[in-house]
């Protein structure tokens, strides 16, 4: 359970417990800790119901998209001490807020570590879908050069919908228009200058391609249901790296046996916390509904990678310290979140 040596500092204000550590996370949070006069405690457990006592008596714990830090596991924390969340990731809908301001709890994130490294992947997965590049790297390997069922379409004058222009939206408009000559239609709540914006049921009407920019919020939970499935045109491409609970997987599992939807991307999957991030490869998957998502030719699946790039890690791993030393100094944090 423990990744490395544990490394514990006699000075209280250090006590800093890093939950579902990789290695690839130590190898940028250890040094970007240190330097700041940190030296934090890894563990490649998630933080949830069942490991919680594993935080006991931390005064900060630092998290991923899949800790479940829920009002249980922050009332339990906060008897026991926790005063700082440190999230490295920018989503933030794993950590019960309202819990968090009750018990005095500050939660600090990284709200942009590479917004490029999400939205180039994005554009990945439209690239691969479109041009079947996922099927016909398993032809090719097997020494199956036939060309059929690889046919794409030209991107250039097709239209993308892109749902949240925030950073990684705004980069993937950029990139899709001015690379690919797609036409680009938005929807945000906010919208930003210099965009065209059209409501929800235009947007789902218009596009070939969706891509989902948008963070999981109680209002966005399901935007991708049966209903908005139903308006789309026959035939669409769906991208989703923002957040599984955007999509309800049934009814697109629906959408794709009906041939409503033509093609879906997904690096994020609803119930994604017992999967993703580790190797499941010789365990017998339980969740029938991701089971089926495998089956389809015309779907791709990864496992919550959109972020991981050189400078991604390194931006999430010195901003993660440096909230942790402003938090644990009492000085002024930008990137705090609150309910
Ligand atoms: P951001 O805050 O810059 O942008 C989010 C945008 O969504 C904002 O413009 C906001 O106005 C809009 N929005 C909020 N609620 C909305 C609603 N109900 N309908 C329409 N638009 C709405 O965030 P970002 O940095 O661009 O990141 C977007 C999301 O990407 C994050 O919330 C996170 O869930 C996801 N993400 C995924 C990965 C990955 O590895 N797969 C990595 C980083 C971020």
């Amino acid at each position: 359970m423990y990744l490395f040596t544990r490394q514990l500092s006699n000075n209280p204000r250090t006590r800093i417990a890093v939950f579902s550590t990789k290695r690839y996370d130590k190898h940028t949070l250890e040094p970007a800790f240190k330097k700041l006069g940190f030296n934090p405690f890894f563990l490649e457990s998630a933080l949830s119901e069942e490991t919680v006592i594993l935080a006991e008596n931390y005064q900060v714990v630092c998290v991923f998209v899949n800790d479940d830090l829920n009002s249980t596991v922050i009332s339990y924390l906060a008897g026991k001490g926790l005063k700082h969340i440190l999230l490295r990731c920018a989503g933030y809908n794993n950590v019960d807020l309202a819990a968090c301001k009750e018990f005095g709890i500050k939660v600090a994130r990284v709200p942009a570590y590479s917004p490029h490294a999400v939205a180039e992947f994005a554009v990945g997965q439209i690239l691969m879908l479109n041009r079947k590049l996922h099927l016909a790297y398993a032809r090719a390997r097997a020494g199956n050069f036939n060309l059929e069922g690889l046919t794409g379409f030209d991107l250039s004058g097709k239209t993308a919908g892109i749902i949240g222009t925030g950073k990684i939206g705004r980069c993937v408009i950029e990139i899709l228009s001015k690379g690919f000559g797609m036409n680009v239609i938005c929807y945000d709540l906010y919208p930003t200058e210099g965009y065209t914006y059209v409501d929800l049921p235009e947007l789902l009407k218009k596009s070939d391609v969706i891509s989902l920019h948008c963070p999981l919020s109680p209002e966005t939970k399901y935007i991708i249901n049966a209903n908005t499935i139903e308006q789309m045109k026959t035939g669409v491409m769906l991208i989703n790296s923002s957040r599984g609970g955007l999509i309800d997987t049934k009814a697109l599992i629906s959408g794709l046996k009906s041939r409503k939807i033509g093609s879906v991307a997904l690096d994020v999957y609803e119930d994604e916390s017992d999967l993703f991030f580790k190797d499941s490869s010789s365990n017998i998957i339980q969740d029938d509904v991701f089971s089926r998502l495998l089956t389809f030719p015309n779907v791709s699946v990864t496992g919550h990678q959109a972020f991981l790039t050189r400078e991604a890690l390194d931006n999430i791993a010195e901003a993660t310290a440096a909230n942790c030393s402003a938090l644990l100094n009492g000085k002024e944090c930008p990137n705090l979140v609150s309910a």
